[in-house]
């Protein structure tokens, strides 16, 4: 799960790290009244969206009175901000964060993630902050260090002060650095967070180090102990099709293809996307019905699939283990039916009850393709796509 800067930073807050002050706006009146109450002589517009690279796109603005605040708030809200990030069709600015304004002396960069591979909380370090740390790594990889700790054993002194020189602190600065990245490992463990990037983290002009941005992302997983964090959720940036998948308990991601993909079991689901990559189609999603794939959860997952226009053939996909084929097949039926299917839609079910479930498809008089294993399913759907 995914949050803005402001509430990103507010969590920070929360476990000593150091960030500006600033207060969230959803009219330029409210920007105004935010900027008073923060009496400073510089202030920091920014346009709050679940996406990076705001700066690049015109949304993020440093200036100095109040009516250049309510300028920059009226032209930021409503507006369609595209950065890198969020591709073409950018996202709506429905609100705003004013800041306090920062002098700053360095731009550096910070940032955890879990490491699956070795098991590892990894810090991304370098002194190359503030810019894209995707062009960095590219350009200049030895630029970047990464900094392991063990969650079993925690963080220490000694980690601190490694990542405090990677990102050429020096001085005082280590001291602070140590405080300051130590705070923010207890608030990634904490708050099972899978990701907290700070970029930039600054070295203000007169020796602070502060974070002047933030970005974390939850472990969906976790979130039934954090309730908290549930409700700082923004629904006005999740994609409505994975929403509504969500509450139907069907996992669904929406990908940039042409071909509907319903499975159970997210293993198969896999395979089911590789299989049509390798016979020339695209997947349009990933999308695992889960284990009690019924007649309801089959046809929420159909209109699912259908309300993306890119969609041109359907391969349905299910394995009959606790389920029987001839159930699924009657669910595929009635719901076909029920959203008046206009796409090809090929049929592979393997498992128990499966010619039953096969004669169904077959007297249904609805034009559903029968296929005998994935080979077959795939090549059925990508010629179904390729023809339609
Ligand atoms: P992003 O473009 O979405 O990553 O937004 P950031 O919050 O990282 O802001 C982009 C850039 O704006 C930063 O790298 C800074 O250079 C600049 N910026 C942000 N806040 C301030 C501030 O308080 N003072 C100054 N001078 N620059 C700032
Ligand atoms: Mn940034």
């Amino acid at each position: 799960m995914n949050i803005h800067e402001y509430q990103a930073k507010e969590v920070l807050r929360g476990f000593g790290v150091s960030v500006a002050t600033g207060k969230v706006a959803y009219t330029p009146d409210e920007a105004v009244a935010a900027a008073e109450s923060l009496n400073s002589a510089v202030y920091v517009v920014k346009a709050q969206i679940h996406a990076g690279g705001r700066g690049k796109g015109g949304g993020v603005k440093v200036v100095k009175t109040l009516d250049e605040v309510r300028a920059e708030a009226e032209r930021m809200l409503g507006m369609t901000l595209v950065t890198h990030q969020t591709g073409p069709e950018g996202k709506l600015v429905r609100k705003v964060y004013v800041e306090e304004g920062t002098a700053i002396a360095r731009e550096l960069y910070l940032s955890l993630l879990i490491d699956r591979g070795n098991s590892r909380v990894s810090f991304i370090a370098s002194t190359e902050g503030g810019m894209d740390i995707e062009e960095v790594a590219a350009s200049t990889p030895e630029k970047i260090l990464t900094i392991d700790v063990d969650p079993a054993a925690g963080i220490s002194g000694h980690h601190g002060r490694r990542i405090a020189y990677a990102l050429g602190l020096k001085g005082d600065e280590v001291k602070q650095g140590v405080k300051l990245i130590t705070a923010i490992y207890n608030a990634f463990v904490e708050t099972d967070a899978s990701l907290m990037e700070i970029n930039p983290l600054v070295v203000t002009e007169d020796g602070q180090l502060t974070c002047l941005d933030a970005k974390v992302n939850f472990d969906g997983n976790s979130l039934f102990r954090h309730p908290d964090l549930v409700d700082l959720r923004d629904p006005d940036e999740e994609d409505p099709a994975e929403r509504e998948a969500a509450k139907h308990d069907l996992a669904y991601i929406k990908l940039d293809g042409q071909i509907g993909c319903m499975v159970n079991g997210a293993g198969l689901a896999m395979a089911t996307m590789d299989i049509i990559k390798l016979y020339g189609g695209e997947p349009a999603n990933f999308l695992d019905v889960g284990g009690g794939a019924t007649k309801e959860k089959v046809t929420e997952a159909f209109k699912i699939i259908l309300s993306d226009p890119n969609v041109e053939a359907i391969l349905v996909n299910i394995f009959g283990g606790i389920m029987r084929c001839d159930v699924i097949a009657e669910g595929v039926v009635a719901a076909a039916r029920e959203v008046s299917l206009s796409v090809p839609l090929v049929v592979r079910l393997a498992g128990t009850n499966v010619d039953l479930g096969k004669k169904i498809l077959e007297e249904s008089g609805l034009p559903i393709v029968s296929a005998d294993d994935l080979n077959d399913a795939a090549e059925k759907v990508v010629k179904a796509q390729k023809e339609a």
